[in-house]
């Protein structure tokens, strides 16, 4: 059940962090996302700023309130002084400048509270030096407050009155140049009504610092706190989400990387591959691409590999041949080939292999006997109709199938031609598939090409020693070699065999009258003779220097050999052997010897073929001696 749970929210983290998509796509997915995530945070914090501006404009414009008031309140004070001023002067001039400020002041005032009431700029001077302070930009006071500043208004005009009042009170005390006493009285009115105003003016700002402050509480409740946990749970949301994700990336880079490690360390210890993991990893991504294709690429360079140690051990060049068809077939599943091994000393070419077997070979038959009108083996190049169509004249199909025809070199000449076939594709990535197999296909060739080549130079060393020289016959070795399987032939076959041995006669006339030369033409021609008159299954053998050995295989009834070896001799004496312009005549003496008529031992068989072949010789020779008993003794 836990277990589940965990896979569950595995797969539910696979889907967020976009886990079955190519790398490429999750790294701008994760890019534009982000984006996407900082345009949201910015807008978020963008609009907080505009509206809390918006908030805090409410307590700037009540701060400028508030300043207006200090101004009034500095303002009041200097009337008040002016007051005092007025009852202690004792001139009239002097009492003039002080009256002019006092009234220039309550006209501020008065201006400041008006500027209040209607809004707009507040323009604050010195009174003394009438230097400019500063312009302070105020709203209209619409609230509650509106009634304390009409309040406050009217006893400014009172303030007014009364300051005027202390003025003419003055002047005409200075005039008439009376006690003083009334002056102080006068300046308690002045005193009382600046008071008055000051009380109007606190509860003023009471009200605003009580409308600031509700503001700043309004502002913090509502909207600091929830900007607050709006902003933070967001970058928390948006932190976990990139954690999640950039785990789930990190693992799907790091885990193949660790699969395609061990799979190289696998390799290298001669491990089989490791498929379990190689289906985790998926086909999907990058990585999972690469390591398959890396795979394919090892396991075929592998496989070729092998294929080239098993064919080094194999008997003879049909054994690869055969091999390698049946990995065409077999491995790389071509479904259409045909192999040709040509005979380069008589220019023809002859099927050895053919898939599938009840389809005819496509090429035009000339080609069969004479090679060299195939362009891949008159060429010695790959001729492909991948690469250009219809680039060979004999092929005969080549509207529907491509062909692709490889020829195997050595020392320059073909020595067979491997032609692969295909049906035609329209589709891109099948004509890729194509030109793989055949890639595969062709180094399969190149990788047994040398193998085969040594092949053929084993064999023909092989004939070579078994040969001999002059009269291209098979020699001693060669008897001595084939003795075994040729008896057991035989034997298994429950027939016989004659043994003829040969001897000219009088050989060595020839090469003292004619020289060793001549005596060289007529053993070769000798030679033809004898190959003549035997059949392909018998073997004719140089067994000495002018003497030749002949086993007829499967004979059958008693008188056969002789008969043969009679039809030998004849055929040797009336042959006229031209030797340099001049032709001369030579005949043959002819042991002969049965197995198992005479003996069932090969050697004995030999022996008793020369002992009637000294009788032949003894008793006149050109003859033909059929060995008995009676000679043994
Ligand atoms: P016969 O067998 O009838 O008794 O007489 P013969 O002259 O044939 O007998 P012999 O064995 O004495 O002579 C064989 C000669 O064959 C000796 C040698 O000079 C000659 N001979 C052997 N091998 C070759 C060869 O390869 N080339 C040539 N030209 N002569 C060879
Ligand atoms: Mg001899
Ligand atoms: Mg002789």
């Amino acid at each position: 059940m836990y277990k589940r749970f965990i896979l569950l929210i595995d797969y539910v983290l696979d889907i967020i962090a976009l886990n079955n998509m190519p790398l490429k796509r999750r790294i701008i997915l994760f890019f534009f996302g982000n984006l996407l995530w900082l345009i949201i945070m910015f807008s978020v914090s963008g609009s907080y700023l505009v509206i809390s501006d918006r908030l805090f404009q409410n307590i700037e414009t009540n701060e400028n309130h508030d300043k207006v008031i200090q101004k009034v309140l500095r303002k009041l004070r200097g009337i008040n002084l002016s007051s005092y001023e007025i009852v202690l002067s004792d001139s009239i001039n002097n009492l003039n400048r002080q009256a002019d400020k006092g009234i220039e002041r309550i006209a501020n005032i008065s201006s400041f509270i008006k500027g209040l009431l209607e809004g707009g700029t507040i323009k604050d001077y010195t009174v003394d030096k009438a230097t400019f302070i500063e312009n302070v930009v105020v709203t209209p006071i619409t609230d509650e407050r509106k009634i304390l500043l009409v309040q406050c208004m009217a006893k400014i005009n009172a303030l007014n009155g009364t300051f005027e009042r202390l003025i003419d009170t003055k002047i005409s005390f200075l005039k008439n140049g009376v006690y003083k006493q009334m002056d102080i009285e006068m300046v308690k009115d002045v005193d009382k009504d600046i008071s008055d105003i000051i009380a109007i003016l606190g509860d003023f700002t009471t009200v605003t610092a009580n409308k600031n402050n509700t503001e700043r509480g309004r502002i913090h409740n509502k909207f600091l706190v929830i900007a607050i946990i709006i902003i933070t749970s967001s970058l928390l949301f948006a932190a976990i989400l990139s954690a999640v994700y950039l785990t789930k990336l990190y693992r799907s880079i790091i885990k193949p990387i660790k699969i395609i490690t061990s799979y190289f360390n696998n390799m290298s210890y001669g491990k089989s591959l490791i498929s379990g993991e190689i289906e985790q990893l998926g086909e999907k991504g990058e990585l999972g691409e690469l390591f398959v294709q890396f795979q394919f690429f090892t396991e075929w360079f592998l496989n070729v590999n092998a294929f080239k140690k098993i064919i080094e051990d194999d008997y003879n060049v049909e054994n690869i041949y055969y091999r390698l068809e049946q990995v065409f077939k077999n491995s790389l599943n071509i479904a259409d080939l045909t192999m040709y091994e040509v005979n380069r000393e008589k220019n023809y070419m002859s099927i050895i292999h053919r898939i599938p077997e009840d389809i005819k070979p496509y090429c035009n038959n000339i080609i069969q006997s004479n090679c060299i009108m195939c362009r891949a083996i008159k060429t010695g190049t790959i001729i492909s109709s991948l690469e250009y169509d219809n680039i060979c004249i004999q092929f005969e199909q080549p509207s529907d199938k491509y062909y692709y025809c490889v020829p195997l070199l050595m020392g320059g000449y073909a020595i067979a031609l491997i032609q692969f076939v295909f049906e035609k594709e329209m589709k891109k990535e099948n004509i890729e598939k194509i030109n793989k197999t055949l890639n595969i296909a062709y180094n399969y060739i190149l990788s047994s090409l040398p193998v085969i080549e040594s092949k053929k130079l084993q064999k023909e060393l092989r004939e070579l020693s078994l040969k001999d020289t002059l009269t291209r016959l098979y020699n001693r070795r060669y008897l001595e070699e084939y003795t075994e399987s040729i008896v057991s032939g035989v034997m298994r076959r429950e027939t016989s065999l004659a043994v003829l041995i040969c001897d000219l006669d009088l050989f060595k006339q020839v090469n003292d009258v004619y020289g060793h030369d001549c005596g060289d033409i007529v053993l070769r021609e000798i030679s033809n003779v004898l190959r003549n008159n035997i059949r392909k299954s018998d073997i004719l053998i140089r067994y000495g220097g002018e003497e030749f050995l002949i086993i007829l295989m499967d004979i059958e009834g008693n008188s056969q050999s002789l008969v043969i070896a009679e039809k030998i001799r004849a055929s040797v004496e009336g042959t006229k052997i031209n030797i340099g312009g001049s032709y001369i005549k030579k005949t043959l003496s002819i042991g002969v010897s049965e197995l198992p008529g005479d003996s069932a031992d090969f050697n004995e068989v030999i022996k008793f073929a020369d002992i009637a072949l000294y009788d032949a010789k003894k008793t006149g020779r050109n003859k033909v001696v059929k060995f008995s008993m009676i000679m043994n003794t």
